[in-house]
C-alpha cells in the first residue's frame, strides 16, 4: 500500500511537471538553419496546404506509421540499475506493451476517446474521430549503463541523442532517465520546418510506473509523442500552450471556440492531474494535451495539424513508407512552392497544370499521373524526390516542362533501380533547362 499511496502523490505532481522544450535555452539543441528556402506564399499554400482543416484525417487517410527507438538509461555497476532491467522479463514485457500492449499508445491512437466537452457550435456531431490513423513502431529497446546520462534532466535528451541515438534521421529515440524526484516528468521536440531538425523525448522516473502505473505512463508518453506530432498543450500558464488568437492559422476552434457569441471562446483551458473534466464549473478536458489523468481525446483540428506536419515538417522522415488508396488529384492550376511529402498518388486532371517550385517527395511505389491536357512544371530550383517504386508517367497528350536551371535540383531518383518517367506525351525543356540524370533508374520516351 505504501507504494501505492506514493504512486498517486507522483502522479498528482506530474500535470504540474509536464515540460516540453523546443528553443534551443531549453533543450540545449540549436537548430541549424532551414535546407530549404521556398516561399511558401502561393495561394496554393495559403488557402489550403498550410490549413490544418485540410488534412483532417478519415478512414481513406493512409495509416502512417513513425518509427521510434526506446533507450533505458541505467546506472553503472555494481550500483543497481535504477531503472528497467533487460533482466527482468516483466520490465521488459512492460515496455513492449507501453506501444503495441492492451491499452497501449497504438490502442489509444488508433480508439481515441470521445470528448468529454466537445466543441459542438464548431465540429457538430463530427468532434470525435476515433482512428487517427498514427501508429508507432518500436523498432528497438536499449540499454545503457551510463552514469552521467543516467541522472540527466528529460529537456538534456538531446545530448544523450548524440551518444545513444539509433537512425536520428530515420527514428525517433525516446529516453527514459533514472530515479531522481519520483516525479513523472516529460519533455519533448515539436515538428521544425528545417526537415533536418532531430527530434526526441526524455521521460524520467518512468520506472515508478512500474507495474501499477502502466495506464499514467501511456498517458504521459502518449502526450509527449502528441508534442512530437506538432501539438502544444491546451492549457497554460505552464509552458508552450496553443495559440489564443482566434485569427492564427492554427487557432484550434474545436478545441477553445470560435469566439463568436454563439460560440465563446474558452482558451486557454483549466488543466490538473486530478481535475474533473466533466464539471461545468471548470474547463478542464480529457484533451491528450490538456493535462489531466483521463486524457487522451484529439480533436479534428488537432489531427489535421498532425496529419499536415507528417507532410510538410521534420516529423515526416520518421514516417515508415506508405502509400495511401486514393488519389490527390490537381484539378485546377496549382502552384506548390512548398517542401511536400506526398503519401499519395498525385493525379493531374486534364486542363490542370501543377507547377512545382520547391520539393516534392513522392512515396514508395507512388506516382504522378498526368493525365491527357494536363501539364507538370518543374520551374526553377525544383526538385520531385523519387522514393523506392515510385515514377512519373506522361500520359498521351499530356506534358511534361522542364524549366529548372538549377544543377542537382530536377527529377532525383533514389538507388532502388525502381524509378522510371515513362512519357507518351510532349516533353519540353525550357531555354537553359539543366537536365541531369541522378540516382538509378530509366527514362522511357
Ligand atoms: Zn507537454
Amino acid at each position: 500500500m505504501k507504494t501505492k499511496i506514493k504512486l498517486l502523490s507522483t502522479f498528482t505532481l506530474m500535470a504540474i511537471n509536464y515540460l516540453f522544450a523546443q528553443d534551443p535555452s531549453c533543450n540545449g539543441i540549436i537548430q541549424t538553419s532551414s535546407l530549404t528556402s521556398c516561399p511558401n506564399q502561393s495561394v496554393s499554400y495559403l488557402n489550403k496546404y498550410s490549413l490544418q482543416s485540410f488534412y483532417v484525417p478519415n478512414e481513406n487517410t493512409p495509416v502512417k506509421v513513425i518509427n521510434v527507438n526506446l533507450h533505458i538509461m541505467q546506472r553503472e555497476v555494481p550500483a543497481p540499475r535504477g531503472n528497467f532491467d533487460e533482466t527482468n522479463t516483466g520490465q521488459v514485457q512492460f515496455l513492449t506493451d507501453l506501444f503495441n500492449g492492451t491499452g497501449g499508445i497504438n490502442y489509444l491512437f488508433s480508439h481515441l476517446p470521445a470528448p468529454s466537452d466537445p466543441v459542438t457550435c464548431v465540429c457538430v456531431n463530427a468532434c470525435h474521430i476515433i482512428d487517427s490513423r498514427i501508429q508507432f513502431s518500436l523498432n528497438g529497446i536499449y540499454y545503457h549503463q551510463d552514469n552521467s546520462n543516467y541522472i540527466l534532466d528529460p529537456c538534456d535528451a538531446g545530448y544523450t541523442n548524440i551518444t545513444y541515438g539509433i537512425n536520428t534521421q530515420s527514428e525517433i529515440n525516446i529516453y527514459f532517465y533514472g530515479e531522481q524526484d519520483a516525479t513523472l516528468n516529460g519533455c519533448a521536440t515539436t515538428p521544425s520546418t528545417n526537415l533536418a531538425y532531430i527530434q526526441w523525448i526524455g521521460i524520467d522516473d518512468a520506472i515508478y510506473t512500474y507495474p501499477q502505473g502502466f495506464g499514467a505512463l501511456v498517458t504521459e508518453l502518449s502526450h509527449e509523442l502528441g508534442h512530437n506530432l506538432g501539438l502544444l498543450h491546451t492549457y497554460a500558464p505552464t509552458c508552450c500552450p496553443e495559440s489564443c488568437t482566434t485569427t492564427s492559422t492554427d487557432f484550434l476552434s474545436d478545441v477553445f471556440g470560435s469566439g463568436s457569441v454563439d460560440c465563446p471562446e474558452v482558451c486557454s483551458q483549466d488543466y490538473g492531474w486530478s481535475c474533473d473534466i466533466y464539471s461545468s464549473s471548470n474547463s478542464c478536458s480529457n484533451n491528450l494535451m490538456g493535462g489531466t489523468n483521463t486524457s487522451g481525446y484529439l480533436s479534428p483540428l488537432q489531427l489535421g495539424r498532425i496529419h499536415r506536419e507528417t507532410q510538410l515538417k521534420s516529423l515526416r522522415k520518421y514516417m515508415s513508407c506508405e502509400l495511401g488508396s486514393i488519389d490527390w488529384k490537381i484539378t485546377t492550376d496549382e502552384v506548390w512552392d512548398f517542401d511536400i511529402k506526398m503519401y499519395d498518388n498525385i493525379i493531374v486532371n486534364p486542363g490542370a497544370s501543377l507547377t512545382a517550385s520547391c520539393n516534392i517527395t513522392l512515396p514508395c511505389n507512388g506516382k504522378i499521373d498526368i493525365k491527357p491536357g494536363g501539364r507538370l512544371i518543374l520551374s526553377d530550383n525544383s526538385s520531385i524526390t523519387m522514393a523506392t517504386g515510385s515514377f512519373i508517367h506522361v500520359e498521351e497528350g499530356a506534358t511534361l516542362e522542364i524549366n529548372n536551371t538549377v544543377s542537382g535540383k530536377g527529377i532525383i531518383f533514389d538507388q532502388s533501380g525502381t524509378n522510371y518517367v515513362k512519357v507518351e506525351g510532349t516533353l519540353q525543356f525550357g531555354a537553359n533547362a539543366d537536365f541531369t540524370i541522378q540516382g538509378i533508374g530509366y527514362y522511357h520516351f
